[in-house]
């Protein structure tokens, strides 16, 4: 027998209906790339976006065509999220911080139609246009009379100058709720970068799973500042999110140092913000020298790479905020596990209690975990057995754009995981503490470096025998890259020599920190490199202090 409930697709479209209705003057504030602070409401952000679907089926674009992104946190790029996928289109957020060369890749990947950008990323455009045959617009996302005239890329259009002149009405289509909406290329593992391809429905229960109380906890009352990026994984979800509670949003633009980010939190009486331990540090750093305390500041969600407990312990003990660990990836869409104390954890010690909260805590609900030994067998939830990290759930990847790779394993019951590259142990209450990771990668800053990369470019020079590169913990970074190298015999190759190799291979902040001489490297059975064993022999090592990455 079926229920008798309405049948109503999950879309995108939804949230911007909701939220202009129910939230219409609740403020979305935005530092702009010009400077200045903008401001309007969720009614105007509605307009607007409908105004940019009108100039999307202008251009001719069919349902389903990707539609790229290269900018920081804003209006428009929030404008760009709603019109984009809320007629049918898919939105390719495109992180800037790539090496263009991989930039040229993805775009001609996803065959993007149009590319929507800031100012700061024209340089980036000017690089990659040129290889780009599947763009045929390419807007930079400022005022209609802020178009520089020799940006060098032909047909170049301003985004005011784009949407001006279509109207604000707009029938949003009754998309099939599991059509694409969102891309999102991930280079955390090694190869080419991979394409996470979001749904409607995916985005929806994302966005209901991640306001929850034990989640993200938002409500219309909160004034929410997302410092993590909308090119990384659609900012944790948290567009959608604010959408779905109606809470006041402020973007901080391409301003992330500390100083800007405290002054539009204490302007703007923000009360939740969301990043990566490095973006906290600076930010923790510039209170600390200066003296300063937070007003309005409630809670911070601190994710993307491991929240260290003495970070924690300030935000709470000096800030009086709580700092929220949570853990998820692009293939996530990326909310997997938050941690949040249980009911009958609030009487335990206070070491205690704050030991649980720096795991990357309990699965949130609609997320299935497990930890798994090399042959697929789960381990037990006793807090001491690690595993490799396998999830599974309405949000979770189940296969990459474009890519005839199976990335899921089959467990014995037949039901299907997609595996993390991220060892952990889960303890009997379900919160599960990453020890490790099995995927060659390392994350600095909160964004992927690919040790291959890196050994491959070592072992291209001519002196070179074998080249490992491993992650360094870095107080500033997280980690960053120190690639060890043995030399071939009689070779006199130096560090200079290696590193100068980079220069015009890798982004600046990819490069690594350092090159090491070693006599060999660890190898296992089969011939692969143990990198546990080489970070063990390296345990004495200190990065070399670089300052400008
Ligand atoms: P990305 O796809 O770039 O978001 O990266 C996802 C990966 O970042 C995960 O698989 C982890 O390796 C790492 N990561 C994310 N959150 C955390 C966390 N809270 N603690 C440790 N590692 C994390």
């Amino acid at each position: 027998m079926q229920g008798l409930m309405q049948e109503q697709q999950l879309l995108i479209s939804m949230l911007l209906k909701h939220a202009e209705r129910h939230h219409s003057d609740t403020e979305i504030v935005s530092r702009r790339v010009e400077g200045d602070i903008h401001r309007y409401g969720y009614a105007d952000m509605a307009r607007r976006a409908r105004k940019l679907a009108n100039a999307l089926d202008r251009a001719g674009l069919a349902e389903g065509d990707r539609v790229a992104s290269i900018a920081w946190n804003g209006y428009r790029h929030m404008e760009l999220y709603f019109g984009v996928s809320g007629s049918g289109r898919v939105m390719h957020t495109i992180n800037p911080r790539m090496h263009p060369r991989q930039i040229t890749w993805v775009i001609n990947h996803a065959e993007d139609r149009v590319v929507c950008f800031d100012a700061t990323f024209l340089p980036i455009v000017q690089a990659v246009h040129a290889n780009c045959p599947t763009v045929r617009h390419w807007v930079l996302l400022c005022d209609a009379d802020a178009l520089p005239p020799d940006s060098g890329v032909p047909g170049l259009i301003s985004y005011e100058a784009w949407i001006g002149g279509e109207t604000d009405t707009y029938n949003w289509p009754q998309l099939d709720e599991h059509a694409a909406a969102g891309l999102c290329y991930t280079s955390g593992t090694t190869g080419d970068p991979k394409g996470a391809l979001y749904s409607h429905r995916s985005t929806i229960l994302h966005a209901y799973a991640g306001a929850l109380p034990d989640a993200i906890g938002l409500g219309a009352a909160d004034a929410m500042l997302p410092v993590v990026p909308m090119f990384h994984v659609n900012a944790w979800g948290l567009p959608y999110v604010a959408a779905l509670v109606g809470c006041k949003v402020v973007f901080p633009g391409p301003a992330m140092d500390g100083k800007s980010l405290y002054e539009l939190m204490e302007a703007e009486k923000v009360t939740f913000a969301a990043g990566v331990p490095t973006i906290w540090q600076m930010l923790l750093t510039h209170l600390q020298d200066n003296n300063l305390k937070f007003s309005t500041l409630q809670r911070t969600i601190v994710g993307g790479s491991a929240l260290p407990a003495a970070m924690q312990r300030t935000f709470e003990d000096e800030f009086g905020v709580a700092a929220i660990h949570a853990w998820g990836m692009t293939e996530t869409s990326p909310l997997g596990s938050v941690a949040r104390l249980k009911n009958r954890q609030l009487d335990l010690p206070e070491e205690e209690k704050r030991r649980i909260l720096n795991t990357q805590g309990r699965a949130i609900f609609g997320i299935d975990m497990k930890i798994v030994d090399d042959d697929g067998n789960e381990q037990p939830w006793d807090g001491k057995a690690f595993g490799d990290l396998w999830v599974r759930g309405p949000w979770i990847a189940s296969a990459y754009f474009k890519s005839d790779q199976n990335p899921l394993k089959t467990d014995q019951d037949g039901l299907s995981w997609f595996p993390t590259g991220d060892v952990a142990t889960i303890d009997p209450d379900g919160f599960m503490h990453i020890t490790d990771r099995s995927k060659d990668v390392i994350k600095s800053g909160g964004e992927w470096i690919s040790s291959i990369d890196i050994e491959n470019v070592a072992m291209s020079h001519r002196g070179v025998a074998m080249a490992a590169c491993i992650g360094m913990p870095h107080p500033k970074w997280g980690e960053r890259p120190v690639v060890a190298v043995v030399r071939k015999p009689d070779a006199d190759v130096t560090r200079e020599q290696i590193l100068a190799l980079y220069s015009d291979k890798l982004a600046k902040w990819q490069i690594p920190d350092d090159v090491v001489f070693v006599e060999e490297i660890p190898l296992g059975a089969t011939g692969k490199m143990q990198k546990r064993k080489l970070r063990e022999q390296l345990k004495d090592y200190s990065l070399p202090d670089l300052q400008d990455l």
